[in-house]
């Protein structure tokens, strides 16, 4: 039975690399069925609302979601779509290519970063005048499956070096927890593991990106350390992300809606269609995903390759060229 996988294309570039993406989905012998929801700026302005509910259970009721970006209205639109998904776990890689510049050529890293509580778990107070407060959640049942999700992750992808990034040398309780949680998951498992003092981390992945893998962290080590790995590979236009839950995912570019260049047709498609790879991987089309991403790194080496990485060609020409390597 066909797939049903929820396309949400959005504002700006959104609108010019999903489509790019659907192209090269299409290329491929999968069975997916695609429909297009609504939700961005545009959609407000014409509807009242960012997210229409029905964009919003068409995510939900989906077997994945493909989603581009939104401009202003950001956050009343990813925050509910990846709450739709059930979303647990947000993934994101950060690879070099051979032809990208990037400060780090051997960096290959996946953060697999827990996002649903931390210091994000929203609860705050103003408790006097001038003082404020944040309640740091880490449960062990999130702690657990993101260390799960995790473990299985540098399995499934042959990354042989998995770190767990924390402070408990600091926040002894909650990081303690998290620390704890993650050790009985391995032990049941049977999984190696390092631990590692995430601001210490930072340096490290700055200076030999090389010596790690999958990297486990909470979600504002999570959310620092991959925008640290994204600077060290290069280009916004490059990373792809996924946000994971039990049974529904949701895949889209690091990247935003670009104002600055949407509607020019120059916008690289290459994080957009490294997500639809992840979003096939995630599927169980594994060997598709795999020639997906064989084909941008051909073109990434070989060109065309679109303005943000020194070329001339259009979103349209890359796209081709790696609808051509398929
Ligand atoms: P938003 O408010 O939607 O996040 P933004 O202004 O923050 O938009 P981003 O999309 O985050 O813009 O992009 C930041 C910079 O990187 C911009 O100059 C943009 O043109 C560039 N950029 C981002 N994605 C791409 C892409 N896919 N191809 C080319 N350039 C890109
Ligand atoms: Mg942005």
């Amino acid at each position: 039975m066909a797939e049903t996988i929820a396309v949400i294309p959005g504002d700006g570039i959104g609108q010019e690399v999903i489509p790019a993406a659907i192209d090269v989905l299409e290329t491929l012998d999968v069975d997916f069925e695609f429909v297009e929801g609504e939700a961005g700026d545009d959609v407000l302005d014409s509807r009242g609302e960012a997210l229409p509910e029905a964009t919003y259970e068409l995510a939900a009721g989906a077997d994945a979601t493909l989603f581009g970006a939104a401009g202003e209205t950001a956050a009343d639109v990813i925050l509910p779509l990846r709450e739709a998904v059930g979303s647990f776990a947000n993934i994101r890689p950060a690879r070099a290519y051979p032809g990208v510049d990037s400060l780090q050529p051997e960096t290959d890293l996946v953060f697999v970063r827990e996002n649903t509580e931390g210091v994000y778990s929203g609860i705050e107070h103003e408790i006097a005048d001038g003082v404020t407060t944040l309640t740091r959640v880490i449960t062990d049942e999130a702690s657990r499956k993101i260390a799960e999700y995790g473990f299985e992750y540098a399995e499934a992808n042959g990354y042989d070096d998995v770190t767990v990034a924390h402070k408990a040398n600091v926040m002894r309780t909650t990081d303690g927890q998290f620390l704890e949680s993650v050790e009985s998951v391995a032990e049941a498992g049977g999984h190696g593991y390092d631990e590692a003092l995430m601001d210490a981390l930072a340096m490290h992945l700055l200076l030999r990106p090389e010596e790690y893998g999958v990297v486990i962290c909470p979600n504002l080590a999570g959310d620092v350390l991959s925008d640290l790995a994204a600077g060290l590979v290069g280009g916004l236009g490059l990373l792809p992300s996924a946000n994971v839950g039990e049974d529904n995912a949701l895949f889209e570019p690091v990247h935003g809606s670009a104002p600055d260049i949407a509607g020019e047709g120059i916008a690289n498609p290459a994080a957009t269609v490294f997500s639809a790879a992840m979003l096939l991987e995630h599927l169980g089309y594994g060997g598709a995903a795999d020639r997906v991403r064989g084909a941008v790194e051909a073109v990434l080496e070989g060109g065309p390759r679109t303005p943000d990485l020194g070329g001339e060609a259009s979103t349209d020409e890359v796209t081709a060229a790696i609808v051509d390597r398929l």
